[in-house]
């Protein structure tokens, strides 16, 4: 197994995690529903994106139309 050759510092391990930390989201307004949604991605609560639908939700979709 290798093994470091040398003691990383407290401080060198610290100058290392200083890019560690996470960033928070940056969510937009979804322009149809108005809820927050990821930048580029479909609006996970009215399936539209650019303004216009492209995935039906669950709840929109009839699965029983043809039984009736
Ligand atoms: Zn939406």
């Amino acid at each position: 197994m290798a093994v470091p050759q040398n003691k990383i510092s407290k401080s060198r391990r610290n100058m290392r995690r200083s890019h560690d930390a996470l960033v928070a989201a940056n969510p937009n307004e979804c322009p149809n529903c108005g809820e927050l949604k990821r930048p580029h991605h479909i609006c996970p609560s009215c399936g539209f994106y650019a303004e216009r639908e492209v995935v039906a939700l669950a709840t929109e979709v009839d699965l029983d139309e043809d039984a009736a």
